[in-house]
């Protein structure tokens, strides 16, 4: 078996090699296996310097202290840290929350666990290209709104959140700003500070670090309050207690500087494969990029071919992993809910595909990928009687 063209990199991205040689310093007897909270001997002490300089390299990202990241499992995790922990603690402030109807399902299936606790949710309606306005949050802003959480790149289209607009408006209003940028940290410009954002989450297995790890940004100034998900040994600043992994924030770390050193090159590289992905199916009729080219993170983009089922196409593309969605819908037969959520009929949500590129992506295998995909919607829509019926019209 030939191995798959791998155009899922919005699902998740292979570890570099320099931050998995990285991560394997810190777990054998050979290595830097202590705790870093030890702080007794030179175990630990030597796993903390390296826990310290992991967090300044996450901090450099996204332009914070390295004083406000708080290390967690991954984005998920710090998603619900985030709402869950700011909801529990400003509740006597009030309890409204703004979010969107094309979040991801850790934002979206958190908020909803609240409405059952109490709290009263807007869930913003995206436009066809999965966009928010700050007209659309200004408007939804009241009296009791505590928190608004709105993503920095969506995962399954690519769309890009007018961040600094909104954080704004939040801080005018004296509203907690949290972003979940698991899909924009190093991909879109994120400035924690210019942007007026008290609440950020990152997860390390998007940007060619490990899965499992990940972290939250905590504004200090002003000091935000948590509820914490996990209470025990006060790590963290008490946001978050457990034993540091030490090698998997060293990834973490090690990837952050990766994404940072490499950032300008990164985009111009995933930039130029989407235009020639583009460019190659410009002679396919009936299909819709649902992704905002203008407006995204250029690594992603979702296409609707007309008349076609996605599962079949998925089928005929079988040398390359793409996917109908987020990793964690494409499980179910339902159609992806952020496609339906911007309009798609349930049919073309069916026929819609998202590749999403990365930093391994060549132009050669976008070039077979498009050609592929070409030659194969071609062939499915020549065998089915009812698209032939409908394009002839
Ligand atoms: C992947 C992803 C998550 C979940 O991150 P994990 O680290 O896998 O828990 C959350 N939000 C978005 C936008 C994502 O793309």
């Amino acid at each position: 078996m030939t191995k798959q063209i791998y155009l899922d990199y919005a699902s998740t991205t292979p570890v570099d090699k320099a931050v998995a040689k990285e991560m394997c310093e810190y777990l054998s007897i050979d290595g830097q296996f202590g705790n870093p909270a030890s702080n007794t001997h030179d175990f630990g002490m030597i796993a903390k310097l390296a826990v310290d300089e992991a967090r300044e390299k996450v901090a450099q990202l996204i332009h914070a202290d390295s004083r406000e990241i708080v290390f967690t499992s991954g984005a998920t995790e710090s998603d619900n840290l985030a709402i869950k922990g700011a909801a529990f603690s400003y509740q006597n402030k009030g309890k409204h929350i703004i979010t969107s109807n094309i979040e991801h399902k850790a934002v979206i299936d958190t908020c909803q666990y609240l409405e059952s606790q109490g709290f009263d949710v807007t869930y913003l309606e995206a436009d066809d290209k999965g966009q928010i306005t700050p007209e659309q949050v200004r408007k939804a802003i009241r009296q009791d709104t505590i928190l608004i959480s709105i993503m920095a790149v969506n995962n399954e289209l690519g769309t890009a959140y007018p961040l600094a607009e909104i954080g704004a408006l939040a801080r005018e209003r004296k509203i907690l700003f949290h972003v979940d940028a698991a899909q924009g940290v190093g991909k879109v410009n994120i400035d924690v500070a210019m942007m007026n954002i008290d609440l950020l989450s990152l997860s390390a297995h998007k940007i060619y670090g490990p899965k499992g790890i990940g972290a939250l940004y905590v504004r200090r100034k002003p000091k935000i309050k948590l509820v914490p998900l996990i209470h025990g040994g006060g790590h963290e600043g008490g946001y978050r207690s457990g034993t540091l992994a030490t090698h998997q924030i060293v990834g973490l770390g090690e990837a952050c500087q990766l994404m940072f050193d490499k950032q300008t090159i990164f985009l111009k590289h995933v930039t130029a494969l989407r235009e020639i992905f583009l460019e190659k199916l410009s002679s396919l009729s009936h299909i819709i990029i649902n992704t905002p080219l203008e407006n995204s993170y250029p690594g992603i983009v979702n296409i609707t071919f007309k008349g076609i089922d996605g599962e079949a196409l998925i089928a005929f593309l079988h040398k390359m992993a793409v996917s109908m969605g987020s990793a964690c819908n494409s499980a179910s037969v339902e159609p992806s809910f952020v496609l339906t959520a911007i309009g798609l009929s349930q049919e073309d949500a069916h026929s819609s595909i998202r590749f999403s590129f990365g930093q391994y992506t060549t132009k050669k295998e976008v070039i077979f990928a498009a050609e592929t995909v070409l030659e194969s919607v071609n062939k499915l829509r020549g065998l089915s009687p009812r698209w032939q019926e409908c394009s002839d019209v």
